[in-house]
């Protein structure tokens, strides 16, 4: 389908491909099994001037799209989700400072993002705020020239190995969600360390650490926007960084396709290649719309944030439910065609379906997302 790229799309679209498949397909496996963080792939990335898209050109970045954004997240996906995701956390990691920040803070912090020398992250989960973040209980007590932060947050991609962390803490624990703030803390920062490094299921190559704050100092200057933004400042995140989920399952689901599609013309049984039977055909045709669907809404919704609409909250959940869904489906139907061979670790498919899960849940579960489409529905004036 031709969407109507501009000519540097197709630059950026062809040389992240290029990249994927000459640095990523050769290691996605080992890094997978090993729990690596593919530190030589970001290192690539930085050099190839890809982390300076999601930054504004004062800063040292290239002003790039969110469907710039979307294309490179894409194509690292279709090869590797997890690598992919260590590159997009980086992103989701900026958009409060780019968005909220003050000149001195992005003046001290974006440039070294923007060279990739300094990876970003974004924290609000927390044991019993997942779902629900209102929830949350790490805390900012203000003291003489800044905060004293206390507690624990989890599942925070790329924890520990990024060195920018915006994170969203109680600076007033009496008004709830009200009383959140988004306050960036560097590593290294006293009283602040990384707890445990989970094992998951998929997208094994990131990493997903806890934060433990204890007494950590962090002053005044590094409080993003005003005192009690901290909620609102993570939905509009989130509401931003979702069509780059969309993206990345959309990636996956396009990877699980093409391996499909070349495996069952390689793979003969009763003296055909299974291709030629219609009950392969049709999985497959199936996974093809199914991508190219999920595929043009991610790019609409991407284009409509670029558009400089105001809301999206509905249209961007609206892609990230549509696209991982599609991804888990698709990628399900590909260890099918693959049959045995494709629940084995040595064919790409059983890790693509691995990592198409966590698509479904973070950035907002799809019960979640579903339930904030709702919202807006109801919202609206017919
Ligand atoms: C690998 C990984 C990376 C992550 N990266 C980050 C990160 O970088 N930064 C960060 O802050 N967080 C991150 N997260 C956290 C992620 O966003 C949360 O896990 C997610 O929002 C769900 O929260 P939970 O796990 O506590 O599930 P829960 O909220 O406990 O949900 C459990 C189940 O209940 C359902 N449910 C809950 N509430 C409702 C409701 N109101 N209506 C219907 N169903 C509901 C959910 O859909 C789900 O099926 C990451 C998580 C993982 C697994």
């Amino acid at each position: 389908m031709d969407y109507q790229l501009t000519e540097e799309q197709i630059t950026i679209k062809n040389l992240v491909r290029q990249i994927a498949e000459e640095k990523i397909v050769p290691v996605r496996s080992e890094l997978d099994e090993k729990e690596e963080f593919p530190w030589e792939i970001m290192k690539y990335l930085a050099d190839t001037d890809m982390f300076r898209i999601f930054i504004p050109e004062e800063y040292e970045g290239l002003s790039g799209s969110s469907l710039d954004l979307c294309l490179v997240i894409e194509e690292l996906s279709r090869a590797c989700a997890g690598i992919a995701l260590c590159y997009a956390a980086t992103s989701l990691g900026t958009i409060a400072l780019v968005k909220y920040g003050n000149e001195d803070q992005k003046h001290k912090y974006l440039p070294a993002i923007a060279s990739g020398e300094r990876l970003a992250a974004f924290s609000v989960t927390e044991e019993s705020a997942g779902s629900d973040i209102g929830a949350l209980k790490t805390t900012a007590d203000k003291v003489e020239g800044g905060y004293l932060l206390n507690g624990t947050k989890q599942f925070v991609s790329n924890g520990g190995e990024a060195e920018i962390y915006t994170v969203i803490a109680l600076t007033d624990k009496t008004k709830g969600p009200r009383g959140a703030s988004a306050i960036l803390v560097e590593k290294d920062t006293p009283g602040f360390t990384f707890g445990r490094k989970e094992k998951k299921m998929g997208i094994r190559s990131s990493a997903t650490r806890e934060l433990v704050f204890e007494d950590c100092f962090v002053p005044q200057e590094n409080l993003i926007s005003k005192e009690g933004m901290g909620f609102i400042i993570a939905l509009k995140v989130f509401d931003e960084s979702r069509s780059g989920i969309g993206a990345q399952a959309v990636g996956i689901a396009q990877g699980a396709l093409d391996a499909a599609t070349e495996y069952a013309k390689q793979r003969i049984q009763f003296g055909h290649p299974i291709i030629s039977f219609q009950a392969v055909q049709h999985l497959l045709a199936d996974m093809a719309i199914q991508t190219e669907a999920a595929r043009a809404l991610t790019y609409a919704v991407a284009r409509a944030v670029d558009s400089g609409a105001k809301q999206y909250a509905k249209e961007s959940s609206m892609a990230k439910v549509f696209a991982s869904d599609v991804a888990m489906k698709v990628t399900t139907d590909a260890v099918q065609v693959f049959g045995g061979f494709g629940y084995m670790h040595d064919y790409p498919v059983e890790k693509m379906m691995r990592d198409a899960k966590i698509t479904q849940i973070y950035e907002g579960t799809n019960q979640v997302l579903r339930n904030t489409i709702a919202i807006e529905l109801r919202k609206e004036k017919r």
